[in-house]
């Protein structure tokens, strides 16, 4: 049990943000998820874009200038590294 809440603050760094800073509105608030295999994530096909999300609600994404795609997770990895916003690492 304590293990996950570990695992949970550590990988969620913008929403304890928001907490600690009480500066996020609610539509800023981004759910941390832990990605499985078969899961769908979303990456941003701009040039310079190495994360994959596990929403297309993620600020990390708010930057992209390209197209968002959805993505198999086994495809991401191979590019792409987990977003620290967005997903339980
Ligand atoms: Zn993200």
């Amino acid at each position: 049990m304590a293990s996950i809440k570990i695992r949970y603050k550590l990988g969620c760094i913008y929403l304890l943000l928001c907490i600690l800073l009480a500066s996020c509105d609610d539509k800023d608030k981004v759910e941390c998820k832990e990605v499985h295999d078969g899961d769908i994530v979303y990456i941003c096909t701009g040039r310079y874009s190495k994360k994959y999300h596990s929403t297309d609600k993620c600020p990390g994404l708010s930057k992209c200038k390209a197209s968002i795609i959805e993505t198999p997770i086994e495809e991401a990895r191979t590019n792409y590294k987990p977003c620290r916003y967005c997903i339980i690492q």
